[in-house]
């Protein structure tokens, strides 16, 4: 067992209202957050938030499941981070998530997640494409 998964409080990170996140690619096969069911159930420990809204800037949907997030503001630049968060997103900007970058509400807590080395490598084809579509102009940065 990694010495980081016991007895350490997740990381929460308080956002600037208005900051720009962007959803991450591949990251469906990602393993869940040990003891815990879902990327949801995680984030509600961390923060406590019972039920939380969709974090997206002017949506009133509910924050059900936990999208992954890097905190830069273009997926060209989401790239080149390696921490991931998880923000509550509604169904629709989850699903958004292909390369999907959006502003957050004041008072949005995004809690960093451990990925394990093989989530890292499985996303970083993902991550690849995501730099070519950028750099081919197919996302504005
Ligand atoms: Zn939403």
């Amino acid at each position: 067992m990694p010495a980081a998964a016991v007895g350490k409080a997740p990381k929460v990170k308080a956002l600037r209202p208005g900051q720009v996140v962007t959803n991450t690619l591949g990251t469906g096969g990602a393993s869940k957050p040990r003891g815990y069911s879902s990327f949801i159930e995680f984030y509600r420990a961390a923060t406590r938030a019972r039920d939380p809204p969709c974090f997206a800037a002017g949506c009133r949907g509910r924050g059900t499941s936990g999208g992954h997030v890097k905190l830069a503001p273009s997926p060209l630049l989401a790239a080149f981070k390696l921490s991931w968060y998880i923000v509550p997103a509604c169904p629709a900007h989850n699903k958004r998530s292909s390369c999907g970058s959006y502003q957050v509400k004041a008072g949005t807590l995004a809690v960093r997640v451990e990925t394990s080395l093989a989530d890292r490598v499985c996303s970083l084809p993902a991550d690849g494409k995501k730099l070519v579509a950028a750099a081919m102009g197919k996302h504005h940065l």
